[in-house]
């Protein structure tokens, strides 16, 4: 069976599983429409998907996918601006009552900053524009721990990252509104899956504390 098969027979005994057995759960979405209480941003990495790493049901969590799970700042600026019209969508229409930001060890985007940086040519045109929002992440990370291999240095510069999308997430004022209502929470986890564990930002502390 090739790749894509096999994705096609996933669906046909997701559909057997799932709508057949589950039909009133999903009649009742397709009526009521969905009304998630959860926006989560997560990388694109193949590894690190929000509903399965979270055991979510239909309905659940309201994901948005991108490089490195970046929050880009408010810009009024023209432009396909993908993920901040998803955000809005999840604050203004679904009314989502939390944020997750939701960043991952061994991030691809966010090794890319340690490497040579390439901008504007074949296969680099999106990526170092794109990631320059982690960097200033990336610069705190150079500052603060020159010295430590690349590795520990990567394992932070994700983390930091995740802090500043969280920052960036306050540039956009429907979000800080309701975040200064209380009827919107943030929140920047971290999942290592070299160790199975989640790790969950404490602003008192300022550090990820592991949850499990
Ligand atoms: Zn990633």
């Amino acid at each position: 069976m090739t790749a894509i098969d096999g994705l096609k027979k996933g669906f046909k005994d997701f559909r057997e599983r799932e709508f057949q057995k589950n039909s009133a759960v999903w009649n009742g979405l397709v009526k009521n429409g969905q009304a998630p209480r959860i926006a989560i941003v997560a990388c694109s990495d193949s590894r690190v998907d929000p509903a399965i790493m979270m055991n979510a049901e239909a309905g659940e969590i309201f994901v948005i996918r991108n490089v490195a799970n970046l929050v880009p700042p408010h810009d009024e600026a023209g432009g396909y601006h993908g993920t901040s019209a998803a955000l809005e969508f999840a604050v203004q229409h679904l009314k989502v009552e939390h944020i997750v930001v939701l960043g991952h060890a061994y991030c691809g985007g966010i090794n890319s900053l340690f490497g040579p940086r390439k901008t504007g040519v074949e296969g680099h045109f999106f990526i170092p524009p794109w990631m320059s929002i982690a960097e200033p992440a990336h610069r705190r990370v150079a500052a603060t721990m020159p010295d430590a291999p690349l590795a520990e240095q990567a394992r932070a510069c994700e983390k930091g990252a995740v802090l500043v999308s969280l920052e960036n997430l306050m540039t956009f004022a429907c979000i800080r509104k309701k975040v200064h209502e209380r009827t919107l929470s943030l929140h920047g986890w971290y999942v290592d899956m070299g160790d199975g564990t989640l790790s969950c930002y404490n602003p008192e502390s300022n550090q990820f504390e592991k949850e499990v």
